[in-house]
């Protein structure tokens, strides 16, 4: 977090004259800052001042600074971001050391998402551009209404938003199983997170036969299971994470084609979501313990690959019949969630790019959930109002199982038929919870990536599902 912010209070009232960079979020045209340049621009656009809803108006100054107005609104969460994120952009085109922020009414919620969009589009995401165009913000100006504890909140969540696209945006082969899990020891030593492996050779030793299944087929064999714990002195719940971090995922033998094979680096955003989370959580000093699991493999092809027609036996007993290697998620996640579910805990949340399914019905602006609780599923929806990452209930009701009976096995992984695969994912990882009673979502993260950025985000990866995962605990602790 480089970018140092200076709240001002509201009393101490910015003039455009004084400053290089704003942004201004007015309720009323009749205020100083919204100057007769303004005004004059606004007419020669043909445009009303209750435009600036949904546009913004720029404008260069007489300063020679460049300002940009949006109007005061709605209170959605995510079209408030969205609403900033486009003005924001246009400010931050010129690459400014330092920005001011301005809001005119007390509305807690838009002061909130507008120093946290701005702070979300200041951190420097990774690039392997010989000539590297650094981020030059150092500075934000808030003329509004934030309580220091609100900001550092917002850093807080920022940091672990910035934590999860950095992750997700490293090219695969910087971020090898080998190297993501040295990443995730130095990052627990520095937060003071305990931390546990679970490498191949413990794995094949317990019996996890689910994800030894996809972790085999690389070399070196340097998948793992990662648990985290952080246990601050009080708490007053208990959380499990679980993420899928599969590093790269060329499908197995039933091999990718290159159009879809492209960007599968990007298949691990389940666990990055889930540290950032962790990181997010840590650095709020949220009262919650929280335990989080990753499950980090690649999914490659090769002699010792698992392929269709095998049989393996999963960790809690129950044996798998293979039916499609692209379906290498649900197996590292079946392990990992009876793992991390022999320890009881108030609710178990995973995050992963499961499904292709959950993309053709969500597009990539929400990501869909599932729960064995109704409760926690409705809780789960708000949270995601609330947060501006938005996702939506499925079903979840115990005779899709029909679907994915097996004649040889327990359990068969997955279909060939096509048919509802998101609903039969969040079937058939049910089957892996140690106590099916225990209170838990499965959140199948289609929005990760979204062309153009989505709700606060300007980045094409977004950071989905850490702030949402964040605002859930925080509604669960309410509870
Ligand atoms: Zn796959």
């Amino acid at each position: 977090m480089k970018v140092k912010i200076n709240l001002q209070t509201n009393s101490a009232k910015m003039s455009l004259k004084s400053v290089k960079y704003s942004l201004n979020v007015l309720k009323s045209e009749n205020l100083e800052i919204f100057s007769d340049l303004a005004k004059a621009k606004l007419k020669r656009l043909k445009m009303k001042f209750n435009d600036l809803e949904s546009k913004f108006l720029s404008l260069d100054g007489d300063n020679a600074g460049h300002h940009v107005f949006l109007k005061h609104s709605t209170s959605n969460t995510f079209k408030i971001q969205t609403h900033v994120r486009k003005g924001l952009k246009n400010l931050l085109s010129e690459n400014p050391e330092t920005i001011n922020l301005f809001c005119e009414d007390d509305d807690p919620l838009w002061n909130r998402e507008l120093l946290y969009t701005a702070l979300l589009n200041s951190q420097d995401l990774p690039s392997r551009k010989s000539k590297i165009e650094k981020k030059q913000l150092k500075v934000i100006n808030f003329f509004g209404n934030l309580s220091a504890k609100e900001v550092v909140e917002i850093e807080a969540i920022v940091s672990g938003n910035t934590l999860s696209r950095q992750l997700t945006m490293t090219p695969p082969n910087d971020l090898t199983p080998t190297h993501y899990r040295q990443e995730i020891k130095k990052l627990a030593s520095k937060r003071k997170w305990k931390f546990k492996e679970y490498n191949m050779s413990q794995l094949k030793r317990m019996g996890a036969g689910a994800f030894v299944a996809v972790g085999q087929g690389s070399d070196p064999q340097d998948a793992a299971i990662v648990h985290l714990t952080y246990q601050p002195k009080t708490f007053k719940k208990t959380i499990t994470l679980v993420g899928k971090g599969i590093c790269f995922d060329t499908g197995g033998h039933n091999l990718k084609p290159s159009k879809y094979m492209f960007s599968m680096h990007e298949d691990m955003n389940g666990s990055a979501t889930a540290l950032g989370i962790l990181e997010a959580a840590s650095l709020n000093k949220l009262p919650v313990k929280i335990d989080c699991w990753l499950a980090i493999a690649q999914n490659h092809i090769g002699p010792k690959a698992y392929k269709q027609n095998d049989v393996v036996k999963a960790l809690n007993g129950k044996t798998i019949e293979i039916i499609h290697t692209d379906a290498e998620g649900r197996m590292v996640l079946a392990d990992t969630l009876t793992l991390a579910t022999r320890t009881k805990s108030d609710a178990v949340i995973d995050f992963a790019t499961l499904t292709g399914c959950m993309a053709v019905a969500m597009g990539d602006r929400y990501s869909g959930i599932f729960s064995n609780k109704p409760e926690l599923a409705c809780l789960a929806v708000g949270s995601g109002q609330k947060s501006g990452e938005r996702v939506c209930s499925f079903p979840f009701d115990e005779d899709y199982e029909e679907d994915i009976e097996s004649d040889i096995a327990d359990i068969k992984q997955c279909t060939l038929e096509g048919g509802p695969d998101h609903i039969h994912a969040a079937r058939f990882l049910s089957q892996f919870l140690t106590d099916p009673k225990q209170p838990w979502l499965h959140v199948d993260l289609s929005s990760s990536n979204t062309k153009g950025g989505l709700g606060a985000a300007m980045s094409d990866v977004n950071g989905f599902g850490v702030r949402f995962g964040f605002s859930l605990i925080q509604d669960i602790l309410q509870k």
